[in-house]
């Protein structure tokens, strides 16, 4: 039986005074919510006022980003030295956002999928199509290729730590939702996949979050599927009282 896990993708939104007060509205919701796993990723400049805040707490703590590289000369970057100095425990790797904007590959998303689990960091790896790439009927080939090329090298055994987010690109912040079925044919895809990888036990272990456009009203059908493990959680995570509603539908 796989916990749920329901995270919350602050993007680049919130001050550590926004932060703070989004934080203690949050852990004023979930007091005594212990079987979910909830993590609250606030922009870098946030982590440790939120650190503080949830320290006593079930709530984790993930960054957006983190660098492959141990530390040095590597300007506007964050190392897992930095992050486990102030207790986050997960790190969103690959988001749709950063493979966008700033041109990730799958290449050096590896590189630090590879990085935080050797250093004890719990990996989110987002992945998923475009509309082009559904529309034209390659939604299993680009996931394919982003989950095997981001969890290359990954032992079987990590994948009781990592996470995956599916998140179709085309529904998130758009408020288009995938429905319910959709998003649990690519989520057993994708275990599918993990089986072919590492084996059985592995893929049945291994979490597998829905993100895009999550919001109270859409989670109860879609964390009802099989396949779907949690959420990623953008817009609606910036709302103390509809992120709380998304963690107790899980
Ligand atoms: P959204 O974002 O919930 O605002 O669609 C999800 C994400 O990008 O992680």
């Amino acid at each position: 039986m796989r916990k749920k896990i329901i995270a919350g993708n602050w993007k680049m939104n919130k001050t550590v005074g926004e932060a703070i007060e989004l934080a203690n509205a949050v852990k004023l919701e979930l007091a005594d919510c212990n079987d979910v796993d909830v993590v609250l990723c606030p922009p870098f400049t946030a982590l440790k006022s939120v650190s503080d805040i949830v320290s006593e707490t079930q709530i984790a703590v993930g960054s957006q980003n983190m660098s492959s590289e141990d530390e040095g000369a590597y300007t506007g970057e964050i190392c897992h030295t930095m992050l486990k100095e102030i207790f986050v425990r997960y790190v969103i790797l690959g988001h749709s956002e950063r493979r966008e904007y700033y041109k990730e590959t799958d290449f050096w998303i590896n590189k630090k999928v590879v990085k935080a689990l050797e250093k004890n960091l719990r990996p989110i790896l987002c992945v998923g199509e475009t509309l082009e790439d559904r529309e034209a009927g390659n939604t299993e080939k680009v996931v394919e290729v982003q989950v095997r090329e981001g969890l290359k090298d990954v032992d079987a055994a990590a994948f009781t730590e990592l996470v995956i987010a599916y998140e179709p690109v085309w529904a998130i912040g758009t408020g288009k939702v995938a429905t319910a079925q959709q998003a649990q044919d690519v989520h057993a895809f994708i275990r599918g996949i993990v089986k072919d990888m590492v084996g059985a036990e592995a893929a049945d272990a291994v979490r597998i979050q829905y993100g895009g456009s999550m919001k109270p009203d859409n989670a109860v059908e879609l964390l009802g599927q099989p396949d779907i493990d949690g959420g990623l959680i953008g817009g609606a995570a910036l709302d103390a009282t509809s992120f709380a509603a998304i963690v107790k539908a899980a």
